[in-house]
């Protein structure tokens, strides 16, 4: 058996954890620039907000009800998130993390496995402060069915099961096949277009029909749904593309500004490449004015080279990052959004060295991975290329009106309390 973790509204329930006067209260968390709602709490849902509400619409709501509206503060979350996969990792044998607020984890060998959900989500609440759905079931895509409801329905006390065939088909009876794990909207509608509009519909349909429909992924969640485990998600996914791209809080004139914009995204993007253990040759960027403006303002221009080397520096790449943008750069434009794209990578423990390669890449991955590590330790931004200070004051950066102090992780942001004469941070 298998269950499915997934922390309740998460961003949000970070925000109540390092300010409890949030609890109880609407709360919302934004967007970068601050621009739609990504979480929400349950009084927030109650007045008639939900996800993916632009706050520009929504203005007389969050006046009315005394919303309270937050940037999104992610390095809060990552370390929050970091903490929610410890204690569930001592918890079980093993864990594969999903994404930030979710992880599968496998139950085999557990003798009481619903004991084993209730103290997953108690010790959670103790120890971490964060409240959890569990959905547990014989394999993942019947975890997701089971902890939808463990979610919405209060009579499961955050744990629902899906352990008898009785179990399984009331529930897939009860889900929109739209709400399948994996279903998107363009699955959906060729299966409603079909008369499938729940979820047991679609496993009664035949395998070979499922396969000319919905392809080998629609065949695999159909297993799934009929209790047979295929899906792995232990695998740790690299990527083909890496993108990092961002609409400015205010639209910017300047080279320099715009080239610290691109040297900051090709940072993030490089944190990437390295988290999935590669190096990038492929490197490509654009720039672009706003799609609303008049149209002879409008100006979209990108290039694509093919590094010389594979690397994993952001300061080597920087250097052709402005060899391309002195090339595409036209003055007299208001740029509005820029990205850097990396492809063509290569893994970091099987790379090709060149005869003619004269930088020391032993060196420089080992300085990679003293950054990386510095920065999971005191926060991202930590250690960055100077040039993307240039551009501190401009107007690149993405608004976060609202941001919350600062990051967990530094110690100037504890509770500092007096005992005797020593002090200790909490
Ligand atoms: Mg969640």
């Amino acid at each position: 058996m298998f269950c499915l973790v997934d922390c309740n509204s998460f961003f949000v329930a970070c925000e109540q954890l390092i300010n409890p006067r949030l609890m109880g209260k609407p709360v919302v968390v934004l967007s970068s620039n601050d621009g739609i709602i990504v979480s929400l709490s349950a009084q927030a849902k109650a007045v008639g907000l939900k996800r993916g509400d632009a706050k520009f619409k929504i203005q007389d709501i969050i006046e009315r009800h005394n919303v309270h509206c937050l940037s999104g503060n992610h390095d809060l979350y990552d370390d929050i998130s970091d903490r929610v996969m410890i204690e569930i990792g001592k918890l079980v044998p093993h864990i594969s993390v999903y994404s930030c607020d979710e992880c599968f984890a496998n139950l085999s060998g557990i003798p009481d496995i619903q004991q084993k959900a209730f103290q997953i989500r108690e010790t959670l609440l103790r120890n971490v402060g964060i409240p959890v759905s569990i959905g547990v079931a014989s394999t993942k895509a019947l975890c997701k069915v089971a902890n939808k409801f463990a979610k919405k329905h209060s009579g499961y006390q955050g744990v629902c099961m899906i352990d008898t065939e009785e179990k399984r088909i009331k529930a897939l009876q009860k889900t929109d096949v739209g709400d399948i794990w994996g279903i998107g909207r363009s699955y959906s509608e060729i299966l409603n277009s079909h008369a499938v509009n729940t979820a047991y519909e679609f496993t009664l349909k035949p395998r070979a029909w499922v396969r000319k429909y919905l392809s080998v992924v629609g065949e695999r969640l159909w297993c799934e749904l009929q209790g047979e485990p295929c899906i792995i998600t232990d695998m740790p996914e690299v990527k083909k593309q890496i993108l990092n791209s961002r609409t400015f809080g205010h639209p910017i004139t300047g080279f320099d500004e715009l080239l610290s914009a691109l040297v900051y995204f090709a940072d993030l993007g490089m944190k990437k490449v390295r988290k999935q253990k590669s190096l990038t040759r492929g490197l490509g960027m654009f720039i672009s004015t706003s799609r609303f403006s008049d149209p002879d303002l409008r100006y979209y221009a990108s290039r694509y080279i093919k590094l010389p080397y594979a690397t994993l520096d952001t300061g080597e790449v920087s250097g052709y990052i402005r060899i391309l943008l002195n090339d595409i750069f036209k003055s007299g434009y208001a740029y509005s959004q820029a990205g850097i794209v990396y492809s063509d990578f290569q893994p970091q423990d099987n790379c090709q060295l060149h005869l003619l390669d004269n930088k020391d890449r032993v060196k420089q991955l080992r300085l990679a991975k003293a950054i990386d590590a510095i920065e999971d330790r005191f926060g991202s931004g930590t250690i960055k290329p100077a040039i993307i200070d240039c551009g501190k004051n401009g107007n690149w950066r993405p608004k976060a009106q609202f941001l919350s102090p600062g990051s967990t992780r530094l110690l100037e942001n504890a509770i500092k309390v007096n005992v005797g004469n020593k002090n200790v941070y909490l």
